[in-house]
């Protein structure tokens, strides 16, 4: 379970990961973690968003 979101794992992934996180609207930062939504959607957003309590 640890590291999931580093090294060559990440090479398979669209973008290698990267991407514009829907919450904080970085651009280019690694967005990879699952945060559920209060309406239970599953959201992929960065780390700095990770646990937030989003209301989209
Ligand atoms: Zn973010």
């Amino acid at each position: 379970m640890s590291k999931n979101h580093r090294g060559k794992g990440l090479y398979s992934l669209p973008s290698r990961g990267r991407g514009t996180c829907p919450v904080c609207k970085a651009t280019r930062i690694k967005v990879l973690y699952a945060l559920l939504t209060q309406n239970d959607d599953k959201l992929t957003v960065c780390k700095r968003c990770r646990n937030k309590t989003v209301n989209i």
